[in-house]
């Protein structure tokens, strides 16, 4: 599995279409200081599916649209597509070419689509979650990020290492499955309540 290209349209300082064609093994982005490389990375986060505006190095979630220069007005919406070679089969899905997209409105809507087809936050997380490309995103490592990996609680390192093994997706899931049981033990006892009122 490699990334095979990204898209950019509308976010952040890419206000034109702008794409990036990536070969398998190394690819490196230079530039002047301020010219967009940490964009670029913020846009491979962002069509995974990152949700936290702070790991975006901005404010509010809408701070990734293109916010206009003193030659070109703001934009209403962000989009990147992310194009995944899957031909090893890496992604727990019948095709061995995966795009992936996610656009974000001004007014705060925001869609997802795997392969073209409109689908949840979840799918696409879901599907990268056995990639080693997790919602958790440890697999971009920011400018000054390596000191907290460094720094990281003993907890947060086995975060870091579930994640990498895969782990981390079922704890989750098992937490979810976790919740629901006690929503539904709270039920049972209400019922439970409920029907010694009506004896
Ligand atoms: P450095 O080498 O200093 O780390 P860089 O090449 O990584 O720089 P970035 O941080 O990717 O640069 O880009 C910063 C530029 O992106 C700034 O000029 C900033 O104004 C611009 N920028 C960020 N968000 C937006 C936005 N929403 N709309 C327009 N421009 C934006």
């Amino acid at each position: 599995m490699h990334l095979k290209s990204l898209t950019l349209r509308g976010f952040k300082s890419f206000a034109s279409s702008t794409t990036l064609h990536l070969e398998p093994g190394i690819t490196c982005v230079v530039g002047p200081n301020g010219s967009g490389k940490s964009n670029v990375v913020d846009a491979l986060a962002w069509v995974m599916g990152e949700q936290g505006a702070k790991s975006l190095r901005g404010g509010k979630m809408e701070d990734v649209i293109f916010a206009g220069t003193s030659g070109r007005p703001a934009l209403g919406r962000a989009e990147v597509v992310l194009t995944i070679d899957n031909a090893d089969g890496a992604l727990p899905i019948e095709y061995s070419e995966v795009t992936i997209s996610r656009t974000m409105f001004r007014n705060g809507g925001s869609e997802y689509s795997i392969n073209g087809q409109g689908c949840r936050l979840l799918d696409v997380q879901e599907l990268l979650s056995d990639s080693g490309i997790g919602r958790e995103m440890h697999v971009i490592v920011g400018q000054g990020q390596l000191d907290g990996v460094l720094a990281a609680t003993p907890e947060g390192r086995r975060g870091f290492i579930e994640e990498a093994a895969g782990v981390l997706k079922h704890r989750k899931r098992k937490e979810k499955a976790l919740r629901k049981l006690e929503a539904m033990q709270a039920n049972l006892t209400r019922l439970q309540d409920l029907t010694s009122e009506l004896r």
